[in-house]
């Protein structure tokens, strides 16, 4: 038989642009068994050694010149081909390396844990001494090793192989054959076993509807995306809970994803009281260690339902069945650093990959899917109501203009101190909501209360105090204050905001005897605040919680029948197109908090722009009403879903080289662009001008078809550099379907 020599593909942990690509690499004879797709490996690299990954196996190299690999890690979980398949289309639509993505699948284990990594092998239970007599007489070494475990019982693999003096091929035939098993259990820490705890209650009339379009695609998976649709308290959690009983009833895997924020001991404590210890959560703030076990322990198969954050669109199980992602229109899904991916695009690809199906659910989704849900791409799954026939509370508005006239100038309208007064005395809760964000100052009339925009790009200008200017961050355009309001001609205009402490210090003057608790990143600093505070709130110790959109998610609390919003104004004109959109969702989730005990919840809305049109649909619960009015303006104005966006973001330690660098990007890309491929907006400092004497400079690429763009980019960041007219000393980042673009 002819020996077909194999080469490894190997991608390099290495940080450079241009080594991203993967390198030939000979395989030893003595890791021909373990060197495949996905392994981790350790690879010489000039005078250097390297870790990367094996993405592929070829029969031939490329160059004449080849070396072998070193080592294999031992212990990792060997990413399968359909991630490996993922990673690979993440790196293409994100444009970052491949090798990036990869290493966010897995996270590294340091170093000191590559030499003590606890591989213990264990005897299958099936194994007799007959078994090993019979394997002793073919191979002596796999007998002994069969005769070693027998006598002493599980050992660390190196021992083993050091007791025997069989090598790890030897070894591993018998993993093959099924006689003996390796695994990382022993060092695992022991997880204690949650019982089951709660009986499923009965379906209402909407939850059975939808279910029953959800169930015929489970068993056996089939691809299909749903978006469920349902307010707040329609019993969207107990959706996902039957499905996922199904998935696990079918020997199948599942994937649950949830916003950072939202992933509070309540939930988990749900999830737990429903599938005991077959949930298992991962997030990033999990410790190092205990994260990669929790990573083997999927990787082998025994976690049956996987809830986590945004990274957990990875988790390595071998049978998936199902994912779903929990409030599919929160930022949070969004990546800020390499690769900067969004897990619901990320699952989307997954889920076909995997040919499973994926569920979406949010109360207010977000313009993307709900887009997708009208083309028909994904099935539009509806609750209208709440469960137990609970009311969505009453919303009500007050205009601010009039307090203003009428001499109240606090942050407490009379309407809001009249229900507050009730409120403490009938010993309800209430719960006061301001979305401070500090670095957005806006500007705003006093008397017509708009707030003061760009002609161009239908954003809210950003007040910069020192210059006394107001600028666009879409496309720099810059003007100076106005003394008079640009809609009406009023001359009270002034810069917009307050923040969370002066709400407090405001509310106890007014009644001092009330009990506060206020959240939000000043109050909770450490680990263990946040559910201290909600924990006093919660057990009913505080009558009011004063917090920023910390507060505004999630949250179940009976006792709460009072939601003021302090101002919706700031959420609505954030300098971005999707501030309205944003801001629907947050009032929808904040009135959401109000009337989910037995008492009919209500809602105050205070602002200077009460007829605003996504204020009047979030008070009338009204979600299609606000998307027929939004869609229409992205149409109008080409923002996503009708364009995407692609952020070249350009900095540095010096302001002229990034600026320079930024201009020389636009005009290679304008060199190439063609009518009607793509708009480039900028270039123009970023909104965030400058991070820790960072400079940032920005470019914003506009068009409908994402691969064109790519190209584009791709293309003109080559010429630059090969150009050498690039400025040193300049970073280029880019962002492919940017969220924020702060
Ligand atoms: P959502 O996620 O849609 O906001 P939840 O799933 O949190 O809503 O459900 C709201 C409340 O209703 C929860 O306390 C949940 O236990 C309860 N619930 C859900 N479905 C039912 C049902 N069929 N019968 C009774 N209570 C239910
Ligand atoms: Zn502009």
């Amino acid at each position: 038989m002819i020996h077909r020599p194999q080469y490894a593909e190997v991608v390099v942990e290495i940080a450079d642009r241009k080594l991203d690509r993967p390198f030939h690499y000979e395989i030893p004879a003595q890791l021909e068994e373990v060197v495949k797709p996905g392994v981790r490996v350790l690879v010489p690299f000039g005078n250097r050694k390297l870790e990367g990954y094996v993405v592929g196996l070829v029969p031939r190299a490329e160059v004449t010149e080849t070396k072998p690999i070193l080592a294999v890690r031992e212990g990792e979980p060997v990413i399968s081909n359909e991630l490996l398949q993922l990673a690979r289309w993440m790196a293409l639509y994100y444009m970052c390396p491949l090798v990036t993505v990869l290493q966010a699948f897995f996270p590294k284990r340091n170093g000191s844990s590559l030499k003590t990594t606890q591989e213990w092998c264990f005897l299958e239970p099936t194994v007799t001494v007959g078994t090993v007599s019979t394997v002793r007489k073919r191979a002596p070494k796999q007998g002994a090793i069969l005769e070693q475990l027998l006598q002493a019982g599980p050992l660390l693999v190196r021992q083993l192989l050091q007791l025997t003096g069989a090598d790890r091929r030897s070894l591993m035939s018998l993993v093959r054959k099924g006689l003996v098993r390796i695994d990382c259990h022993e060092a695992a820490p022991a997880r204690e076993a949650v019982p089951v705890l709660e009986e499923p209650p009965e379906l209402t009339g909407e939850q059975e509807r939808v279910l029953a379009a959800i169930v015929p695609k489970l068993h056996p998976p089939q691809h299909e995306v749903f978006l469920l649709h349902g307010v707040t308290g329609s019993g969207k959690t107990e959706i996902y809970f039957r499905a996922l009983t199904r998935v696990l009833e079918a020997g199948y895997q599942a994937i649950v994803l949830f916003p950072e924020i939202s992933l509070t001991t309540h939930l988990i404590e749900r999830f737990h009281q429903r599938f005991g210890s077959r949930v298992e959560v991962l997030h990033s703030r999990l410790p190092m260690k205990e994260r990669l076990l929790t990573l083997d322990r999927m990787a082998k198969g025994h976690v049956p339902i996987v809830v986590g954050t945004r990274s957990a669109v990875f988790a390595p199980v071998p049978k998936l069945g199902l994912i779903i992602i929990d409030e599919e229109h929160e930022t949070s899904y969004q990546q800020e650093v390499n690769p900067k991916y969004h897990a619901r695009d990320v699952a989307l690809v997954r889920a076909f990959i995997n040919k499973v199906p994926l569920i979406l659910g949010s109360a207010t989704p977000s313009l993307e899917s709900y887009y997708k849900a009208c083309q028909g791409k994904f099935t539009l799954l509806k609750m209208g109501n709440r469960v137990e026939r609970k009311q969505l509370p009453k919303v009500l508005v007050t205009d601010l203009r009039q307090e203003q006239k009428d001499g109240n100038a606090t942050l407490f309208s009379r309407l809001l101190l009249e229900k507050l007064q009730e409120r403490l005395e009938e010993k309800e809760q209430t719960i006061l909501f301001l979305n401070r964000r500090g670095y957005a100052n806006l500007f705003n009339c006093r008397e017509c209360g708009q707030v003061v925009k760009c002609q161009y790009c239908d954003v809210s200008l950003t007040y910069y105090a020192e210059k006394r200017v107001l600028k666009c961050h879409y496309c720099g355009y810059t003007r100076p204050v106005p003394n008079r309001c640009p809609s009406c001609g009023g001359s009270r205009v002034r810069p917009l905001g307050a923040g969370t402490e002066k709400v407090e210090k405001e509310l106890l003057e007014y009644f001092p005897q009330a009990r506060v608790v206020r959240i939000d990143s000043d109050t909770v600093r450490k680990k263990g605040d946040y559910e201290r505070l909600l924990g006093l709130f919660e057990n009913r110790l505080a009558d009011v919680m004063i917090g920023t959109q910390m507060v505004a998610k999630g949250l179940d609390f009976p006792g709460v029948t009072l939601v003021g919003v302090i101002l919706a104004d700031q959420m609505l004109s954030f300098p971005d197109f999707r501030a309205r959109e944003r801001g629907f969702q947050l009032l929808t989730q904040v009135a959401g908090r109000a009337g989910r005990g037995t008492g009919l919840g209500e809602v105050i809305i205070q602002t200077f722009v009460p007829d605003d049109p996504t204020i009047n649909a979030a008070a009338g619960h009204d979600f299609e009403q606000f998307f027929s009015q939004e869609i229409r303006l992205r149409r109008l104005l080409g923002y996503p879903p009708f364009n995407h966006l692609i952020r070249i973001l350009v900095t540095g330690e010096r302001e002229e080289r990034c600026e320079a660098g930024a201009r020389e990007i636009a005009d290679r890309i304008n060199s190439h662009r063609s009518q009607g491929e793509a708009d480039l907006l900028g270039p123009t400092p970023a909104p965030l001008t400058k991070i820790k004497n960072v400079y940032r400079w920005q470019l914003i690429l506009k068009g409908p078809r994402i691969k064109e763009m790519r190209r584009l980019v791709a293309v003109a960041l080559r010429e630059a550099a090969q150009g050498g007219r690039l400025p040193r000393g300049i970073r280029i980042n880019l962002d492919i379907d940017p969220l924020g673009l702060l």
